[in-house]
């Protein structure tokens, strides 16, 4: 989506690691920045469109700023972060509510109110009612507008924006853009050769577009998309898909590093195998990676064009012994060769991104906690926190970790009944606050 020039813009600041990325996601409902501030990995400023109560605005993240930390920070990011600044409608200063105010944010503050645009300080992580008492020290920076919210939990948000978008024009209906194709983020990973830029080619075929890098992402990737029955599919660093190693050794490295990055800017991911070669224990490592980035995961053995057809079953065995911890997943069979398969990688893709972006209603948790017979301890409720992957927060009798097995069993029972086809599902618990 690119963000239109006409829309009021509002700018994320703050250090790393107080969450501005899962406000973004929760502001935006999707998942767009990079979750976790990791030191060397390009953070440049990352857009979204998010709407409240029909008010439509641009967001956008800066990255980690750390006044202190000048000359870590690339000069680039700092350019972009200041423009970003200047032209901001709004700008959110975002604390992490159970640090101590630093020089930092002070400094921060200084900056940000000199720049004379709508400053908001949002102090965050604050989830209880005592908290919320703390939050008052941080009047100290000398930002009158004040909001404590939690950005995990989706406390104090839409107070926060009742306060944004005062003033931004109400979208005029007559205006809107035409329905948008929905989209979906594909990552195409796996060792050398086992046939990604092959596959690539399967999917887009003649018909494919460069989507051109949008505005401050890392300056070499290149993302193409085809449309497949009005499903847009964006495949996600097609430059690093193609470009190729030099020796084994360098190559086989390579993969995993580029699994990693292309896992988190993807929704989706496709680990792909070499039928012929069979599951090796790189092909598991990037797995685990791809389970741990809480993606989406359909696992594509190619080349199945050189195998006897019979062989599915104990090649999935086998596949499903070795990488037991993505059992979620579906395995399609395919030959990015000869096309067969590709047209139903298609929906499946389509299938689990599903999986991974639906919410189940309250009343459906509700009746689905009364058929659990968990005797491990009592669960007061459950409430679905977020999608990709999909969360659940169970509200329990007592506060201890679920052991392994407890937790296994809750996921298995969610599965069972909401299904959840290709994507992680992960449980929480909570002790329910005492009446
Ligand atoms: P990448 O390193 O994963 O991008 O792998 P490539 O796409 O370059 O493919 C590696 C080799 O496998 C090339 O020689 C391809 O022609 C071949 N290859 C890829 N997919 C298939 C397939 O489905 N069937 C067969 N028989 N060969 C394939």
């Amino acid at each position: 989506m690119t963000p239109s020039k006409s829309l009021p813009t509002v700018v994320i600041v703050g250090r790393p690691n107080v969450g501005k990325s899962t406000l973004f996601n929760r502001i935006t409902g999707k998942r767009r920045a990079i979750v976790g501030d990791e030191p060397g990995i390009t953070r440049d400023r990352i857009e979204g469109i998010a709407d409240h109560k029909g008010r439509r605005f641009e967001l956008i993240d800066t990255g980690g700023i750390v006044l202190q930390d000048l000359d870590y920070i690339p000069s680039q990011i700092l350019k972009q972060a200041r423009v970003a600044l200047k032209r901001a409608a709004h700008i959110i200063f975002l604390i992490d509510g159970r640090a101590e105010i630093t020089g930092a944010d002070r400094d921060l503050a200084q900056m940000l109110l000199k720049l004379g645009r709508p400053v908001s300080i949002v102090v965050n992580k604050i989830d209880t009612q005592e908290r919320e008492n703390l939050a008052h020290e941080f009047y100290l920076l000398g930002i009158s507008n004040l909001f404590p919210i939690s950005a995990e939990h989706a406390m104090g948000i839409e107070a926060l924006l009742d306060h944004v978008v005062t003033g931004f024009p109400m979208e005029q209906p007559e205006q809107t853009e035409p329905i948008e194709t929905p989209s979906v983020k594909v990552a195409i990973i796996g060792r050398p050769n086992t046939g990604k830029s092959t596959l690539l080619n399967a999917f887009t075929g003649e018909e494919r577009s460069i989507v051109s890098p949008v505005a401050g992402t890392t300056r070499d990737a290149v993302d193409e998309a085809v449309t497949h029955n009005d499903m847009e599919y964006v495949f996600v660093d097609t430059a690093g898909i193609r470009r190729k190693g030099k020796t084994t050794l360098m190559t086989e490295k390579l993969s995993v590093v580029m699994a990693r990055r292309h896992i988190r800017m993807a929704d989706v991911v496709l680990i792909v195998l070499d039928a012929v070669e069979g599951v090796l224990a790189l092909d598991s490592t990037i797995a685990g990676y791809a389970h741990e980035g809480g993606r989406a995961i359909i696992v594509c053995v190619n080349k199945w064009d050189l195998i006897e057809e019979k062989g599915k079953r104990k090649f999935e065995q086998n596949l499903r012994d070795q990488m037991k911890f993505i059992d979620y997943a579906p395995v399609m069979f395919l030959s990015a060769k000869t096309g067969q398969g590709v047209k139903d990688l298609f929906k499946m893709i389509r299938e689990v991104d599903g999986s991974a972006s639906s919410r189940i209603p309250t009343g459906e948790l509700n009746r689905f906690v009364e058929s659990l017979h968990f005797e491990e301890r009592k669960i007061f409720y459950v409430t679905q926190a977020s999608v990709r992957p999909p969360t659940f927060v169970f509200f329990t009798s007592n506060t201890g970790p679920l052991h392994f097995s407890h937790e296994r069993y809750l996921i298995n029972q969610i599965r069972k009944r909401f299904g959840f086809r290709g994507t992680p599902v992960v449980v929480k618990t909570r002790a329910k606050k005492k009446a």
